[in-house]
């Protein structure tokens, strides 16, 4: 059974790998993005509430990411195999779900990191900008990243789940990439 978490900048591709491998594994796809992108658009209290947060590039507040995340993982149709897009982006919120998973006695197997340089994320993020992004809030994006997520990296390093991906090249590859770490080939 698998259970994984995708880690990386904002166009460094999570997306594709997220949903190549969900279809390859039969996994469920949990995106933390998408989901607070559907609270805004059906403009529910805390959709209302982090709109302004989300359009910017900020993060939102580690206790509703929480709280979101262990809502849809104790939902009665959770799969036992899954994959995080999106989700852990803090060590707060890493060290969170180790608890959360521990509660509910599962594992998470192993978290990827797909690597690209920040020039990299800028062009493919400037490239695919959706309207509400401007070049401010990618970049913005960006930093966050490097200062609040890049920590997670040694937390996963350390439980000796970390897998690194080279994300700077053709998605085909990196998907291969990824399987042969994860030690299937197809
Ligand atoms: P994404 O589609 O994963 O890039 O997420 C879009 C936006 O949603 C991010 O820029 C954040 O504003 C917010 N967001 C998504 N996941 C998280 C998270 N785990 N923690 C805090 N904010 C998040």
């Amino acid at each position: 059974m698998v259970r994984l978490v995708i880690l990386g900048g904002p166009g460094a591709g999570k997306g594709t790998q997220a949903s190549q491998l969900c279809e390859a594994f039969a996994l469920l796809s949990i995106s933390t993005g998408d989901m607070l992108r559907a609270a805004i658009a059906a403009q529910t209290d805390f959709g209302k509430q982090i709109q302004t947060q989300v359009q910017r590039g900020e993060l939102v507040e580690d206790a509703s990411m929480i709280d979101l995340i262990r809502d849809r993982l104790t939902q009665s149709d959770i799969p036992a195999g899954w994959l995080l897009d999106g989700y852990p982006r803090t060590a707060f919120q890493a060290e969170e779900l180790d608890f959360l998973l521990d509660s509910l006695d599962q594992r998470l197997n192993y978290a990827l990191f797909i690597q690209v340089p920040d020039a990299v994320l800028l062009r493919r993020s400037l490239a695919r900008a959706r309207n509400d992004d401007t070049p401010d809030s990618i970049q913005r994006r960006i930093d966050l990243f490097n200062e609040a997520t890049t920590p997670l990296l040694d937390y996963y390093a350390m439980q000796r789940r970390l897998i690194r991906i080279n994300g700077d090249q053709p998605s085909e590859k990196v998907h291969k990439e990824i399987l042969e770490r994860l030690g299937i080939r197809n």
